[in-house]
């Protein structure tokens, strides 16, 4: 027997139109590519995201077509998040910073009739639009003022917007539509679209709502430091509309000095972004001689990557409850949330941290198991590790245009490519992504545990380890790192501090010094670019070459 109640379908439209209703006069923060901030509210981004659907259906666009954008975290832009998918088409968030080869195929894989950019990415346009077949119109995130002089082959946003009255009434259709689409990065073969659709985007906001969740609430101004090119940022955009929350949108700009400015400005409770950013930011404020106590926020997300230890210290010691969040574009993203439960609270404040630094327990939907490599389940002790492998209804079951085939085992399991141990409490601690291990004589070291272990060395500023050659292991971990200014250590004065943090074995064979360390297009580390690099360091440093 059915159950009676109403069948109403989760549509992105409904979160938008109920920020509109009882979160009207909230605010939205941005700080467009043109300079200064524009300030306007949930009210206004309702209102302004039906003119962009009316706008984009009189350039053709019909339900189920792609549009894409390259661009930073502005309120055009956000208002794009709402106006694509509101209309039954589809939002195709591109990073302009991936590489031309990249961008030329995700552009022609996803296969976009519209383009909508931000003006610094012009010439980037220009340079791809030769090669985009299905490319109809190109749309520049600006208003008629700032638009280049005799251009007759773009269309400005602001115009488009003028001439639409906004009397729109969002069409309902399937919730199980599609409704965005974002590539990971393709660091192992071509670039795979993750195709979401607005049921697993109204449930995915529902976790960032939930107190155990991010707790993102009405109370919070949220400074969103994750591009909005990053899977959908998080999840933010949706779940700011569900609770009315203030959104602070800080354009291209994600050094320390301008996330500093605007965060105290606005009176940020809440940001979150990659690790990279929060260096950055924590260089600044070193470098500037700003206490970090007069940083604004309550809470702060760090995911993307591991969150070393010693930054959760660092902003707990400025008083900001930092936590970390695992999850991957395949998983909308949040799947895993660091949060303590009531026995922690006891604790004192380094053991929190310990709690707080690992990736997390899931999430109500997500459901979690480790493997080995023979696909069979291994215990949940907090000892052994394994392929993670997730099933949820904002988990991907298979990729846009059935790129990389079945994805999914029999029983619905995706393999995320993460290698991790799961305790008795369902808490995750990620060791690797399976591709970065280090298998030395066949037992496994973990890259991101060392980095970690070196992060708290007073003289370290960033550190990657990677495995590389060796005639008799196979394979070794070489330690790169990154000295902060003035700091003097060595690569033995590294190698002591590590002993007794991580067995003997573990331990790095030799310690790098360098000046910089490749990032991936999301602000990862490459570790990619850096095994190819040092592949032969451990070799030719044995053999005196
Ligand atoms: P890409 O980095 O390939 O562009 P994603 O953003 O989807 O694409 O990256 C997902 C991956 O990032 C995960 O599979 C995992 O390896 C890593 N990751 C995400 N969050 C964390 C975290 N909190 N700790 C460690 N690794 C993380």
């Amino acid at each position: 027997m059915l159950g009676l109640m109403q069948d109403r379908p989760l549509l992105i439209s409904s979160l938008l139109t109920h920020a509109e209703t009882y979160h009207r006069e909230n605010t939205i923060v941005s700080a467009p590519c043109e300079g200064g901030i524009v300030r306007s509210s949930w009210g206004e981004t309702a209102l302004r995201a039906r003119q962009g659907a009316q706008a984009l259906a009189r350039l053709g666009v019909n339900p189920g077509d792609r549009v894409a954008t390259l661009a930073w975290n502005t309120h055009r832009h956000l208002e794009l998040y709402f106006a694509v998918p509101g209309m039954g088409a589809v939002l195709h968030t591109v990073n302009p910073r991936l590489f031309a080869e990249q961008l030329d195929y995700i552009l022609n894989h996803g296969a976009a009739g519209v383009l909508a950019f931000d003006l610094p990415f012009l010439d980037l346009v220009d340079s791809l639009a030769p090669k985009l077949t299905h490319l109809r119109h190109k749309v520049v995130l600006t208003d008629a003022a700032h638009m280049p002089d005799g251009r007759d082959d773009l269309l400005c946003y602001e115009t488009l917007l003028a001439a639409e009255s906004g009397d729109l009434v969002w069409p309902a259709f399937d919730e199980r539509t599609a409704s965005g689409l974002c590539y990971t990065s393709g660091t192992t073969g071509d670039p795979k679209g993750v195709l979401y659709s607005h049921r697993s985007t109204v449930l995915h906001a529902f976790l960032c709502c939930q107190a155990d969740g991010l707790h993102l609430s009405r109370a919070d101004s949220t400074l969103l430091a994750v591009p909005l090119f990053h899977v959908n940022a998080w999840g933010i955009p949706y779940a700011s509309a569900m609770c009315g929350a203030k959104v602070v949108l800080p354009g291209p700009k994600l050094d320390g000095q301008s996330l500093y400015e605007l965060a105290r400005a606005e009176e940020c409770t809440f940001s979150l972004g990659v690790p990279t950013v929060w260096i950055g930011l924590f260089k600044y404020l070193e470098d500037a001689g700003i206490d970090p106590a007069l940083l604004p926020f309550q809470r702060l997300l760090i995911g993307g990557s591991a969150a070393p230890r010693a930054l959760l210290q660092r902003f707990h010691d400025a008083g900001i409850h930092a936590f970390q969040a695992w999850g991957m574009s395949e998983t909308s993203p949040v799947a895993t949330v660091a949060t303590l439960l009531p026995h922690h609270r006891e604790l004192p404040r380094d053991q929190q941290i310990d709690v707080l630094a690992r990736q997390g327990r899931a999430m109500f939907g997500v459901e979690l198991r480790i493997v080995g490599e023979d696909g069979a389940d291994l215990p949940h002790d907090g000892s052994v590790t394994g392929e993670l492998m997730v099933r949820g209804p904002w988990v991907t079951s298979g990729y846009y245009g059935g790129v990389g085939g079945d994805v999914l085992d029999g029983e619905g399991w995706f393999a995320t490519g993460d290698v991790a141990r799961i305790d008795s409490e369902g808490f995750v601690t990620l060791t690797d992504r399976s591709k970065d291990v280090i298998k030395s004589g066949g037992e496994w070291i973990s890259s991101i545990e060392l980095e970690n272990a070196a992060l708290g060395h007073p003289a370290v500023e960033a550190a990657a380890v990677v495995g590389v050659a060796h005639e008799r292991w196979q394979e070794r971990p070489l330690m790169l790192v990154i000295r902060k200014p003035g700091g003097s250590a060595t690569a033995q004065d590294i190698l002591d501090f590590l002993a007794g943090k991580v067995v003997g074995w573990w331990l790095p064979d030799d310690v790098v010094f360098v000046d910089n360390l490749p990032l991936t297009a999301t602000g990862k580390l490459d570790k990619k670019v850096l095994r190819k690099q040092y592949i032969n360091h451990l070799i030719t440093a044995e053999t005196g070459a």
